[in-house]
């Protein structure tokens, strides 16, 4: 599991998370909404690593990743995948997705096309292995993405927006992946915009507003009986 206790994150004088304290259980799904800049994508970040705590401890599976050597551990662990897909524009697919695994997991090269082909199964598109980024649509970018996080065979999955940046009609297809996951027992932490998707995913649902944990709950909880004013007022914008 992933515990977080007592972070803080500034970013100068700014104060961007304020005393979160956050345990995600295994197989669980939680799903981080709330207004932008409340800090959803800066406590995905800290997870990964990305950014520094200011404040705090962060273990994954009881672990506390300090210097880079137990970071690059830990980042094994906890695949990410973000808003903007981020391929390898000039690698294929089936390159993109084996790539990490051969030189960081040191898998042979059939060891780690195998699990890919598995992978693009999973996601729709083994026809796909041999293309090039750019010729696939934005959906099936995503898709991509996020058969090439789950090719280091991590125990954690943080989405950030992971459908912000598609057309609409793509968004479904990218959400049933990781509905899918879910379904798997994959534990994960998703920032999203889809209520609805949220709704059908999330065990818990945390809504943060300015560097706080608001409220959390069950989706029903914060859905249909939210309690405090400012989640009220957040979904009253949104839905
Ligand atoms: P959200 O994902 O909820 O929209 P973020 O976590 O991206 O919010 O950002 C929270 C706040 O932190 C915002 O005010 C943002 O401008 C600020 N922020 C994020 N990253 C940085 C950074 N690298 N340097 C300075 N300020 C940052
Ligand atoms: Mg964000």
């Amino acid at each position: 599991m992933i515990e977080i206790k007592g972070l803080a994150k500034k970013f100068g004088r700014h104060e961007v998370l304020k005393n979160i304290n956050l345990t995600i259980h295994d197989k669980e799904v939680v799903v981080i909404i709330g207004p932008s800049g409340s800090g959803k994508s800066t406590i995905l970040r800290c997870i990964n690593h990305l950014e520094e705590p200011t404040a705090g401890t962060i273990a994954v599976d009881g672990m506390i990743a300090g210097d880079v050597k137990s970071i690059n551990k830990m980042r094994m662990e906890v695949g990410m995948v973000f808003q903007r897909f981020n391929l390898f524009p000039h690698m294929t697919v089936l390159r993109n997705i084996t790539l990490a695994p051969m030189k960081i997991r040191r898998e042979s090269k059939s060891e780690a096309e195998t699990f890919a082909l598995q992978l693009l199964e999973k996601v729709g598109l083994v026809d796909k292995k041999d293309a090039y980024p750019e010729t696939l649509s934005g959906g099936q970018q995503q898709r991509v993405a996020i058969a090439r996080a789950l090719a280091m065979k991590p125990k954690f999955m943080l989405f950030d927006e992971p459908t912000s940046a598609l057309d609409p009609e793509m968004v479904r297809e990218v959400l049933d992946v990781i509905k899918k996951l879910a379904k798997e027992g994959m534990s994960m932490a998703i920032v999203t915009h889809e209520m609805g998707f949220a709704r059908e995913v999330a065990d818990r649902v945390l809504f943060i507003d300015e560097g706080v944990i608001c409220e959390e709950g069950t989706p029903e909880a914060i859905f249909s009986h939210p309690q405090e004013e400012r989640t009220k007022s957040f979904l009253s914008k949104i839905l």
